[in-house]
């Protein structure tokens, strides 16, 4: 394959892999590791169990993790860069229209459903972010570590992005940390170098974050039930991001196991798969992804071809 081909691929991948684990995470959202292993380990798409929040989507549909970061996408292609502003007005319609749709208001998070309200109530972005240290803005980074190459753009506009709805400091580290790290899985082929990377720039923000995101890594050997234990399944940043690195880190050769394991991570499931798919398919592209679950996925052109305008905009800056 040449380069640019490539390269193609892992942006591809990248934005594929995120709402490929979203899709199929939503299936578990909520719901406890015993439970799953017990009734349901999800290898395919399918309907949500009743009482999750995407119980009335479709199979191969996304939430609102992988909608957060279309809406980030579209930004930084409209914009030519990350606009707060700009984001920060997206945002806060897809937030009114998720909200006014019965299938999908159950599926926006406590941080992202008080900043949508703040925006929509006139208050400026810089003041409208929750306190709530929750995943919601690094679930959705990812066209941040695909648009920049520099990596302290990358890491100034992941912070950036995370503030209109996510300004606690654990938000914005996890927001960086995955950025970054997405990036670096573009050309890096040790697994090491790339969560060592994203744990050193999210500590500038959030040492205990950052601690954390290396323990995951040394954990990557031992068995997953202990290590979601230890690590906690719940949709705060200090939990869903570490869990992301830990299946990463784990399976860093097989991609479709690394997300599987996500999927069944109990707990955040839908984001610890979509942040864990991220990663995957930007180191590895998006021809490791099994056929049926491309095939299977909602939107997937649309998503394509997102991630084709953010490569070539990428080229030029
Ligand atoms: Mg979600």
């Amino acid at each position: 394959m040449k380069p640019l081909e490539k390269l193609r691929s892992k942006y591809t991948g990248c934005m594929l892999g995120a709402a490929i684990g979203d899709a199929l995470g939503k299936q578990n959202e909520g719901l406890g590791r015993k439970d799953i292993l017990e009734n349901g380990y999800v290898t395919d798409y399918g309907k949500a169990r009743p009482g999750c929040p995407g119980e009335k989507l479709r199979e191969g549909q996304y939430t609102d993790d992988t909608e957060q970061m279309i809406v980030l996408a579209q930004s930084l292609i409209d914009c030519n860069g990350f606009d707060a502003m700009d984001f920060a007005e997206k945002i806060a319609k897809w937030g009114v229209e998720a909200q006014n749709d019965p299938a999908r208001k159950k599926l926006v998070g406590p941080s992202s459903s008080a900043a949508i309200s703040r925006l929509n109530s006139g208050i400026l972005w810089k003041e409208s972010g929750s306190e709530i240290p929750s995943c919601g803005s690094a679930m959705r980074v990812a066209p941040i570590g695909l648009f920049y190459n520099n990596m302290d753009e990358i890491e100034s506009n992941a912070a950036l992005s995370s503030i209109p709805t996510h300004n606690s400091k654990g938000a914005i580290a996890g927001a960086v940390a995955v950025a970054v790290a997405v990036r670096r899985a573009l050309c890096e082929r040790d697994c090491i170098e790339i969560v060592k990377d994203a744990a050193g720039r999210a500590s500038k923000y959030d040492s205990g974050l950052a601690k954390k995101i290396e323990l995951s890594f040394e954990k990557k050997d031992t068995e997953p039930d202990k290590v979601f234990e230890e690590l906690g399944t719940s949709y705060l940043v200090y939990d869903t991001v570490p869990c992301a690195f830990y299946c990463f880190s784990r399976h860093f050769g097989a991609p479709e196991k690394a997300i599987t394991e996500a999927v069944n991570a109990g707990g955040d499931t839908d984001s610890i798969a979509c942040m864990t798919g991220a990663l995957c398919g930007a180191l590895h592209g998006i021809d490791v992804f099994p056929e049926k679950w491309l095939k299977g996925l909602e939107n997937r052109k649309m998503i394509e071809h997102l991630s084709s305008a953010i490569l070539r905009k990428s080229e030029n800056i």
